[in-house]
Parts: structure tokens; sequence; C-alpha cells
């Protein structure tokens, strides 16, 4: 089934819609409707109910920003990164990798360099537009903001899941 017939149908029934959509949404973010809202208790009890009652584990609950120190230390600022590239005509912006990866295996592993001869080589296009690519610039994926009425210590947003939601007994 393709991607568009399934949000589409997500939409008109309610289970999910892009987030903001009268004010031209932003990309990845979705509200959940009220059969969504349920749906996702249904697979949140099913993570539970493995995580918790089968492997013995407790859950826990912290803040979803977490300070700049965590993240230096876990290693997330200096690579939770994405080779990124941009339309010079219509801005639209793309994984490097993604774009490549019906000419080589493995295009997640290439360096930034590899990335950029594989685009050169195969004279990718924007898929949006058919415009001219930039070379591919290191995007670190972290979302960052300042903690505090005036700011000045750093945090992030969680960039995944599994840091502060699971304790072992
Ligand atoms: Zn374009």
């Amino acid at each position: 089934m393709e991607p568009n017939i399934v949000l589409g149908l997500a939409k008109r029934r309610g289970f999910f819609y892009p987030s903001f959509e009268i004010y031209g949404g932003m990309a990845g973010m979705f509200d959940y409707g009220p059969l969504g809202s349920l749906m996702k208790q249904n697979i949140e009890n099913v993570w539970r109910n493995y995580y918790i009652v089968k492997e013995g584990c407790a859950e826990i609950c912290s803040p979803v920003i977490s300070p700049e120190e965590v993240f230096k230390a876990s290693g997330h600022l200096a690579e939770f990164t994405d080779f990124s590239v941009q339309c010079q005509n219509c801005k639209d912006a793309f994984r490097a990798d993604h774009l490549v990866e019906e000419f080589v295996e493995n295009a997640d592993s290439l360096s930034r360099e590899e990335l950029a001869g594989v685009l050169k080589e195969n004279n990718v296009k924007c898929p949006t537009c058919g415009g001219e690519l930039s070379p591919p610039e290191t995007v670190n994926l972290m979302f960052d903001t300042q903690v505090g009425p005036v700011g000045g210590r750093t945090g992030y947003l969680r960039p995944e899941t599994a840091q502060a939601m699971l304790w072992r007994l």
C-alpha cells in the first residue's frame, strides 16, 4: 500500500494527521485523533507488558529536555548526525544517503566525500523540482533550546527514547 494512501486513510478516520496543518504544518509532526490516541495507548501497553512485566524492569519518567553535559558524555552532540543536501532552487533538504541508495550498497556508511562523489557521478538532482543540490553537509539532529527565564544553559530534547525510560531491577 502506498504511504500516501495510508496517511490519507489515517487522516480521514481520525487516527493521526499533520500538526498545525491550517498554518502550513511542520514536517514530521502529527497529532493523534481519538482513535489514534487509543491505538497509541495500546501500543504503549504492549511495550510496558514486554519490558516491565516480562523483562523485569521498572518504568521511570524523566524530563524530555536534558542538559548539554548529558549529550556530550553520551557522544550524541558529536555523532548524532546525518549528511544532508539542499536544493539550490526550492530549498528542500534531503538525507544524502537516501538519494544514493539505488546506486550503492550501505549508503548510510559512506563518508561525506564518498557521498559527494556518488551524487556527482550519478548526476543526482532534487527529487522535488529537479534542481541542483548542494554538496553534502553534516547536520546534527539534536533539537536545542535555552533553559531558564533568561537562557544561559543549553538543553536538548532526547534524540532517542531509550535513555531515560527503563530501570533494570
Ligand atoms: Zn528542488
